[in-house]
């Protein structure tokens, strides 16, 4: 892989960017741009034919400062080291932007989760935690559903934690069902979050969403609940969706319960009725008001970002955008809401879940939303004031006011 494509050298020159304007002490640039420890482990997993098979296991602690490193796992085909370091460090940056007490964190197997069956993925995930039990904790590290990561899974690994350990502490791990100590609106925390904060950019920008359009690309937990509350919440039209498949368009709208039904039972969104398709690529480039990245990472890129035609970039993938395409839509006017701060709901919700379990006691719904909607308008104006006062993007503000955070937590603690 580039440099140019290499998610962890993005991350690393992200926050070399932030590094130079905050004149961060040459020592403390240098330990925020690695991660502080990394676990490498392979996991033997009992095939339902008999054979055995060895997966390849990551969990990267990439700061542990401001709090317990947290963050997700993902099993992907194409997961390297470097995609987990990078995610690990954009979640300490995440943490920190919407200011709870944690630190950052990832997991991965390369692994395809679509090629095993319901009892391998129980194996798998039940030999990940066993790898990572000693390093995880309450107070080490706390992990959590990412890409191909659900809350079933979450539930066997919180499972086995417990009966390595022989007691209850749901809180090892966030996402869980709602049985079994899960939170209320962790659900669709991520799609939320990144609805609140495109509701508060729009006013900044004086633009009314009632019947603007957008365009959603990835129909995974983030996108398709992105659908539903970009609709419900904001009063905008969803002109195109897409997921790994391919993509489908209906400038006069397309229904998110209808849309969500056709892929349960076909697995796409590809071959909706009443839809054109589309790629991804050229899904990308529509005209729309709101665009929402909602899948991996690199997808706009120096090639395409030319071409980007939406008003707002709202990223609820981690990384879709590469440093070269950021200059471009900047230049260009783009206004866009950098991954770190428009996904961080996911991670509050995870963040109340450990504090429910902690003390045994469950907030509603109505409850969840709104500290999410709090903690999500609180980070988009903070990131907002930096970007006007420094006259930079919000992706670097974003970097400014997280970065500063976790130095100064670093700073506090002696380390540097
Ligand atoms: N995987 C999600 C993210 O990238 C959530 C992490 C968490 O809840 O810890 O933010």
């Amino acid at each position: 892989m580039s440099d140019k494509l290499n998610p962890f050298a993005i991350a690393q020159a992200q926050l070399d960017k932030a590094a130079e304007i905050l004149q961060l002490d040459p020592a403390m640039h240098a330990f925020l741009r690695e991660p502080m420890r990394e676990f490498h482990f392979t996991i033997p997993v009992r095939m339902d034919d008999g054979s055995t098979r060895v997966f390849k296991g990551f969990r990267v602690q990439y700061n542990d400062a401001r709090g317990p490193a947290k963050g997700g796992i993902r099993f992907h085909w194409e997961e390297t080291v470097d995609t987990v370091r990078a995610l690990a460090a954009w979640m300490t940056w995440k943490t920190a932007v919407v200011d709870i007490p944690l630190g950052g964190g990832k997991g991965g197997v390369i692994c395809d989760p679509r090629t095993l069956s319901p009892g391998e993925l129980e194996r798998l995930s039940r030999g990940y935690m066993r790898a990572i039990a000693r390093f995880v904790g309450l107070t080490k590290d706390v992990p959590a559903p990412d890409v191909y990561t659900h809350p079933q899974i979450m539930a066997w690994m919180m499972d086995e934690y417990e009966v390595l350990t022989g007691k209850h502490e749901p809180g090892v791990i966030t996402g869980k069902p709602l049985e079994l100590g899960g939170s209320a609106g962790r659900g669709d925390a991520t799609a939320r979050g990144g609805i609140y904060v495109v509701r508060e950019a729009a006013k900044t920008l004086g633009i009314d969403l009632e019947g603007k359009t957008a365009v959603i690309q990835g129909y995974g937990n983030a996108g398709s609940f992105a659908h539903r509350l970009a609709q419900d919440i904001l009063g905008l039209k969803v002109i195109a969706v897409s997921d790994s498949k391919g993509g489908i368009v209906n400038t006069n709208g397309l229904d998110p319960d209808a849309v969500a039904a056709y892929k349960r039972e076909t697995r796409s969104v590809v071959g909706f009725p009443d839809a054109d398709t589309v790629t991804n690529e050229e899904l990308l480039e529509l005209e729309t008001t709101v665009l929402f990245p909602a899948a991996l990472e690199n997808v706009i890129t120096e090639a395409n970002a030319d071409r980007i035609k939406a008003r707002i970039v709202a990223e609820l993938a981690n990384g879709p955008t590469t440093p070269a395409a950021d200059d471009i839509l900047y230049a260009n006017g783009v206004y866009v809401l950098p991954d770190f701060l428009c996904n961080a709901g996911g991670v509050t919700v995870s963040y109340f879940e450990m504090v429910q379990n902690a003390y045994q006691y469950y907030w509603p719904e109505e409850m969840v939303h709104q500290r999410l909607d709090q903690k999500m308008t609180t980070a988009y104006h903070a990131v907002h004031h930096m970007a006007e006062n420094k006259k930079v993007n919000n992706r670097v503000a974003a970097y400014l006011v997280a970065v500063d955070r976790v130095a100064r937590a670093v700073r506090l603690r002696g380390w540097v």
